[in-house]
């Protein structure tokens, strides 16, 4: 399990619902938020950004 980075995609904030942009997943309870270490979006106080993964297809992303 070492593709952490490779398979994160970013994409753009959408105004609707979130969704998973590979299968269009729209359920709440099936996408995990989480925090993305690897995203500093400020260094002082610390804040990183959040990352999302499907509960259905296992994609992960990034939003812009
Ligand atoms: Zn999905």
């Amino acid at each position: 399990m070492g593709e952490e980075s490779n398979g994160l995609l970013t994409i753009e904030r959408d105004e609707g619902r979130r969704k998973c942009p590979s299968c269009g997943e729209e359920n709440k309870n099936m996408i995990h938020e989480s925090t993305d270490k690897t995203n500093i979006i400020n260094d002082y106080p610390r804040v990183f950004g959040k990352k999302y993964r499907c509960g259905r297809c296992g994609q992960e992303w990034r939003e812009k």
